[in-house]
């Protein structure tokens, strides 16, 4: 942008902009710089809150000659600090990655002022340059507002996770995550002299305003940033602050009728545009101990104890918008933003005193994703079906759909046929295969329905279909010829009447339903096997016959690891294998190549001990490596892989 484009934009603006400096001042980074800077001097909010009208609000929280900077603008509140009696800034916390909230941020660098930056946006100020490289502008679909990110990386020091506190001295700083004006957007709440102050960024403007609507649209014709921020503002008015304090405009003494007028207007905007905010959806009760919620990512049940406790079956994002929004926005090698819901009306309208328990119906991230924070802030413990759990504690072993990649520890697994009971109900699990091989069926009795928690195996029969159940296939989840076929039939034995999904709504069930889903099934086998390789069905469905674990191998140049080849055979006869490791040439694999022999319908592993010399420099932050195998004495060729991402 010329310069005076930008300067009538400062004064259309209404800041007052000084002179631009005569030379624009050297960058040690190779970017120049502009020289522009705010007029406005710092004003005094309360005895130790300062507010600085930048290219965005820059607040300043004083304790003595120390202070903490809340978003930074272009850098000049760094030359009013002497007439302020401040001699150190200890942090700056940013609410978002834009630009204007950041784009002087290499002053602080140059005096060593570490920056601390939402957790869910760390990789748009700290991988900047590859943030670039890789943004698509052809084909543009995804609209969403990152363009406004910094041209240049920026040293993050700390990422600000949801829900954590950050504390400075006797300041407690809650992190609140409220996506709307970006999806990875926060609210800082603290108490400053006295008053709860919350700094929201740009969720809101001023009383009934929002800054822009550009920067709430993410996909083509979608109003996501106006849903999202909806919830974030209802959210953020249970906080109750006391003076709100905006990343542009007036900060606002006694906010909360501001919020709601806000709230109400974007309401009535996303009606319009869109539909039913995700702010209006809520958990209802199926019967009086099973409550559930169909609106969430996917559905999710809690069944209500007598004593107050809840078992949750499943708990992913809040929305569909919540879950696909945040899905995409995920850096590459990072886990998914999960933001709380339901809790607190399964506690006031239902009684809930506690999460007890949560249990996967299966390990697709829209199921689990809050499972987490059900541990990290509802002591919730996390019971699954076996085939599950190193999948949860070592999310980067696998490549197979939907993984979350956060790890959490599992307290209890169970067995196919497996029974167990939980307060005053009886549970029985079973393998449940076929959307993937990881999932359960969980069978309980509740209100004197005979209940069956199938996950995403089984949905409700389209009304206008062939009177069967709908299913689905993603092979990357791991199929096999005769996964469904066996679900449905351990289903038909359990005789459940009430099939609570994965998704959608419960509904109910009679024989004469699983009797011809199982039909279907069986029909599916035999499309299957018409289609592929005489008795090879099943290397044609499963990519991951070979592969090698951990799928995603993190490791640092001086650093050993093992890497484990792992075969299943689904041949009648055992299998013969020669498989050699194709990596960078400096690094030591032993042995050089692995001979082993899979049994018949079965799975064999072996591993390689990987070294990484010191001395080696990666030519990339991440990169692949294959194995080059044969079977039988047929050379196949490089058919699995891994990637090996370095440590920071
Ligand atoms: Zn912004
Ligand atoms: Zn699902
Ligand atoms: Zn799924």
């Amino acid at each position: 942008m010329k310069g005076p484009t930008r300067r009538r934009f400062i004064s259309s603006a209404g800041l007052a902009a000084a002179p631009a400096a005569a030379a624009p001042a050297p960058s040690k980074k190779g970017y120049r710089r502009s020289g522009f800077a705010p007029g406005a001097k710092p004003e005094k909010l309360t005895e130790n809150l300062y507010r600085f009208e930048d290219t965005c609000n820059v607040y300043l929280i004083r304790d003595g000659a120390a202070a903490v900077l809340i978003d930074f603008g272009s850098g000049k509140i760094l030359d009013h600090l002497p007439a302020l009696g401040i001699t150190r800034i200890d942090w700056i916390l940013h609410t978002h990655h834009h630009r204007d909230q950041c784009q002087g941020d290499w002053r602080a660098v140059e005096r060593r002022i570490p920056i601390a930056v939402p957790y869910h946006e760390t990789h748009l100020f700290a991988d900047a340059r590859n943030f670039w490289r890789n943004r698509r502008v052809f084909h543009l679909y995804y609209v969403r507002n990152d363009f406004n990110t910094l041209t240049e990386d920026l040293p993050v020091a700390r990422r600000l996770t949801d829900y954590s506190t950050f504390r400075w001295g006797k300041t407690d700083f809650f992190v609140m995550p409220t996506p709307g004006h970006t999806l990875g957007s926060i609210t800082l709440i603290a108490a400053i002299d006295g008053k709860k102050v919350a700094f929201s960024g740009d969720l809101m403007y001023a009383p009934g305003k929002i800054l822009n609507l550009y920067d709430t649209q993410v996909n083509y014709g979608g109003a996501e940033g106006i849903d999202l921020g909806i919830y974030s503002l209802a959210r953020l008015r249970e906080q109750k602050p006391e003076l709100l304090c905006p990343s542009h405009g007036q900060p606002l003494q006694d906010p909360d009728s501001g919020m709601a007028d806000t709230v109400r207007k974007l309401t009535a905007y996303y009606r319009f545009q869109s539909g039913e905010p995700v702010e209006f959806n809520r958990p209802y009760a199926v019967s009086p101990h099973l409550i559930a919620h169909h609106l969430t990512t996917s559905s999710f049940y809690a069944i209500l104890s007598n004593s107050g406790k809840a078992m949750f079956i499943d708990y992913g994002a809040a929305s569909g918008a919540h879950f696909g929004n945040m899905e995409r926005a995920t850096a590459t090698a990072d886990r998914i933003r999960f933001v709380e819901h339901s809790i607190d009306h399964l506690r006031r309208a239902y009684g809930m005193k506690s999460i007890d328990v949560a249990m996967p119906s299966h390990m697709h991230d829209d199921h689990i994703c809050g499972f987490p924070h059900l541990m990290r802030h509802h002591g919730a413990r996390i019971w699954c079906y076996e085939n599950m759990v190193d999948v949860f504690e070592n999310p980067r072993g696998y490549n197979l759909g939907c993984i979350l990649g956060e790890p959490f520890k599992v307290a209890r697994s169970f067995k196919h046929g497996e029974k167990f009971r939980w307060e005053e109900f009886e549970f029985e699990v079973a393998h449940n295969p076929g959307h993937t091989e990881y999932q359960m069926a969980l069978y309980a009795n509740i209100d004197g329905h005979r209940v069956a928690f199938t996950g995403d195996a089984f949905f409700m029969p389209n009304p206008r279909g062939d009177g069967t159940m709908r299913h689905n296939l993603i092979f990357r989840n791991h199929v096999e010829s005769d996964s469904h076929v066996k679900s449905i039939r351990t289903l038909i034995d359990h005789e459940p009447n009430l099939i609570c999904p994965g998704h959608g709504r419960h509904y109910l069930v009679d024989k004469a339903l699983l009797l011809a889903t199982e039909e279907k099934m069986r029909r599916q086998k035999d499309l299957f096997e018409g289609l592929l390789p005489e008795g090879l069905t099943n290397f044609g469905l499963d990519p991951g016959w070979v592969s090698l674990y951990p799928y995603q191998l993190l490791a640092a140049p001086g650093e050993s690891q093992k890497l484990e080849v792992r075969v299943q055979n689904y041949k009648p006869s055992a299998m013969k294998l020669e498989i050699a490791l194709i990596a960078p040439a400096e690094w030591n694999i032993v042995p050089d190549v692995l001979k082993f022999e899979a049994p018949s319908n079965g799975k064999a592993a072996q591993a390689f001990q990987v070294t990484i010399p010191r001395a080696w420099q990666p030519p990339a932050p991440r990169l692949a490596i294959a194995a080059d195998v044969i079977a039988d004495g047929r050379y196949l060729g490089q058919i699995t892989e891994a990637v090996v991402e370095m440590k920071a």
